[in-house]
């Protein structure tokens, strides 16, 4: 039984990319106390209110607590034989591609690596994808063009040198307050120091910016385009830099030109004035550390991948990578994005950074699990996954952690999909969900305060998450239900783990094994052979993690300061990239633009922060803002409540009139789904349309109509 003289225990925040230290205890109520961990350098004791209010989120309440099988009760075994034989079976009459896995960035580095060890090692099918497509599937791409891998160059301390941040497409003040807090604290102690911010809407970030550019949606190609064209003339590239450490700028500025010849026409096209768009061009021309920190409004367009790529653009025409305050920085949306990217979790890429296309790292992966039956082709993605579930194609998915019914876009389709597929598993803490409803087998998984693993955060640091709290009922961890199923589709010799340290020892060997290889970023060989107790007591670390690096205790904060990319050639590539207008145009029957994100205190579904009534108290119901020119013609007032159409379905809101949103332009919350609204589900209206490169969704600029009800 816990008592009041129960030890802090050090772990890792459930919520966002930031990847704040807590430090929990057990209280003798059954509740759990968290404060920030002032030993974690990535918020140094500081939390966000989603974070303070951990503590009353881990609860019993709504939680699976058994097995169930069509709705009925049964063991562990039973619904483990469920599943394992229902995949076996559908594999044998219709082979390994009809069968998938949905997992999700809240799952453990453990958890995933098993996942997709599974799938694509033993099963023989990419078909393994994530939530994290969602997220920043698109940095990834950009990342890979430009670099040759996945890497994300900086760190958090460069916020706190850097003379310029550049906030493209991202809410930070609410989406991750404790970064925000951090920049506005370097603000503070040297005011001379600048924040511009790229977005739409007039945000909580804008508070404190010296420049707001309200872009009209989809035109960051444009906007960074010019600025490509504007630094060359005006001389202000670092033509050292080009020449000895990248490729491609002459091509890339070429199209850059064409496309943004003039500031007025830039100024046409983006909507900004020609005034602000020069202040923000002058200011990154003339500023030695500049950081461009970009999020979801970047990443979540069909052209995400482009966009990425014209702002490294940028960066790499001025040398401002691998520097102290300078680099291009993709901050990611959930608290293990970056793990997953790490072991393989994307439906395109193998674990450790290795590739599909590459025959030696083919090789190299099927030896290290000792398996024939490595795919041999990347999977499909998330939108893509659930098209061949519709179509029947793919006929059994499990579904980890995640409510793709309610965060998918074009949600009707999505639920269609599940209803009508032959075979559906869902493992989550939570028992009632909008996905779980569907679930031919539901599997207890134990909640964040039960686990125990490891997250990456946007920094690359990895971080331990500790067991605080017993399960309820009969909850199991993500890894252990993974490996049960394997064990019993008759991979044995491959799943049998005692402790989720031995399977990040077999992550750290495979980094090991794989930089040995292709000298690429991604080394975690100081890791490999860590014992138990080490592993019990890591603390936070930034990769790469060298035998070297531990033994002299030194760390790589950046890459790139050495002029060296991950590219064949070992030099940076610039990527060309044309600006191009959303295929979603607006229409009579459509007229208005509806804009996505999230509110300061919830997060995804709800399905964790809507049980604290702290954080709901902030904004309580699914609402739409609205500028007041556009309420006053649809005469519409404040807390009306409007009906919103897309082509794709509709929706139900309460109306906040708001003059942070531009004129034809409107904004909701995707917290909502049909489990607490009866109407509110944002994605309801969404389009399933992708980047043809990363395969993110547009959630950002839906065409739409109102109506009051
Ligand atoms: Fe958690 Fe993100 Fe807030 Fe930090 S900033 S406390 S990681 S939600």
């Amino acid at each position: 039984m816990h008592t009041f003289d129960t030890p802090w225990i050090k772990s890792t925040c459930a919520y966002c990319g930031v990847g704040c230290g807590i430090e929990a205890k057990a209280l003798a109520n059954g509740r759990i106390e968290v404060r920030g961990d002032a030993s974690h350098p990535a918020n140094l004791g500081k939390l966000c209110s989603k974070g303070l209010a951990l503590g009353e989120t881990v609860t019993n309440e709504g939680r699976l607590l058994t097995p169930k099988v069509n709705g009925e009760d049964c063991s562990w075994d039973s619904a483990l034989t469920e599943v394992a034989n229902g995949f076996l079976e559908t594999i044998k009459q219709h082979g390994p591609d009809s069968v998938a896995f949905y997992l999700s960035g809240q799952l453990l580095t453990e958890d995933y690596y098993l996942a997709n060890k599974l799938m694509k090692g033993f099963i023989g099918s990419a078909n393994v994808d994530t939530n994290s497509r969602l997220c920043m599937s698109s940095s990834v791409a950009g990342h890979k063009r430009a670099f040759g891998t996945d890497t994300m160059p900086g760190c958090y301390q460069d916020l706190d040198h850097a003379e310029l941040i550049v906030l493209v497409g991202s809410n930070l003040a609410w989406c991750h307050p404790v970064l925000f807090q951090r920049i506005k604290a370097a603000k503070a102690k040297y005011p001379q120091r600048k924040l511009v911010v790229i977005d739409p809407r007039r945000t909580a970030s804008c508070h404190g910016a010296d420049l707001h550019l309200a872009i009209k949606p989809g035109t960051d190609v444009m906007l960074f385009n010019g600025l490509l064209n504007y630094l060359a003339k005006q001389q202000l590239t670092d033509t050292a830099f080009i020449e000895a450490n990248t490729q491609g700028f002459a091509q890339a500025l070429t199209i850059a030109a064409l496309d943004a010849p003039n500031i007025e026409h830039i100024a046409q096209v983006t909507g900004c004035s020609v005034a602000d768009i020069s202040a923000f061009y002058q200011l990154f021309g003339s500023t030695d550390k500049v950081v461009s920190l970009y999020s979801q409004g970047v990443n979540q367009s069909s052209q995400g991948t482009d966009k990425v790529n014209s702002i490294i653009n940028c960066h790499l025409a001025t040398g401002k990578i691998g520097r102290e305050g300078a680099c291009p920085f993709s901050i990611t949306g959930q608290p293990n994005a970056m793990g997953g990217r790490e072991v393989g979790g994307l439906a395109n890429t193998l674990a450790a950074h290795l590739e599909f296309d590459s025959p030696e790292e083919h090789q190299l992966l099927s030896q290290f699990w000792q398996t024939k039956k490595l795919a041999a082709k990347p999977g499909l993605k998330a939108v893509e996954m659930f098209d061949a579930i519709r179509s029947g194609k793919i006929k059994a998915i499990w579904i980890m952690a995640t409510n793709p019914v309610v965060s998918l876009p074009n949600s009707n389709k999505i639920k269609a999909a599940l209803q009508n597929c032959p075979l559906v598993v869902v493992s989550d803490c939570i028992a009632d969900t909008d996905t779980g409803r569907l679930a031919h087998v539901q599997l207890p998984a134990m909640g964040w305060a039960e686990k125990s693993g490891t997250v990456t955060n946007s920094e690359r640091r990895i971080s331990r998450q500790r067991r605080l709290t017993t399960s309820p009922g009969a909850a199991r961890a993500d890894w252990w239900i993974i490996s049960e199923v394997a064990k019993k589709m008759g991979f044995k010799a491959a799943f049998s783990y005692r402790h989720e340290g031995e399977i990040f020892r077999e992550h750290a060997k495979l980094t090991q094994l794989a930089h040995e290889h292709k000298q690429h970023d991604l080394d975690l060989s100081g890791l490999a052979n860590i014992s138990d107790a080490e592993y019990a007591e890591m603390a936070p670390q930034q990769w790469p993690v060298t035998q070297l690096q531990k033994e002299a205790n030194t760390v790589q904060q950046r890459f790139f300061g050495d002029g060296k990319f991950f590219t064949p050639s070992t030099k940076a590539q610039f990527i060309a990239v044309h600006y191009l207008t959303s295929p979603q145009r607006l229409s009579s029957a459509y007229p208005l633009i509806l804009n996505t994100g999230r509110i300061r205190d919830q997060w995804h579904t709800m399905t964790r922060t809507g049980l604290s009534p702290g954080l709901s108290s902030h904004q309580g119901e699914p609402l739409l803002l609205i500028n007041p020119q556009d309420a006053q013609a649809c005469s519409l007032s404040s807390e009306d409540i409007v009906q919103i159409d897309s082509p794709q379905g509709q929706a139900q809101m309460r109306v906040q009139i708001n003059n942070d949103i531009k004129l034809g332009q409107l904004f909701a919350p995707i917290h909502w789904s049909d489990s607490n609204s009866s109407a509110g589900k944002v994605t309801r209206l969404t389009l399933d349309l992708t980047d043809a490169i990363s395969g993110q969704p547009e959630m950002k600029q839906t065409p739409v109509s109102l109506k009051r009800c």
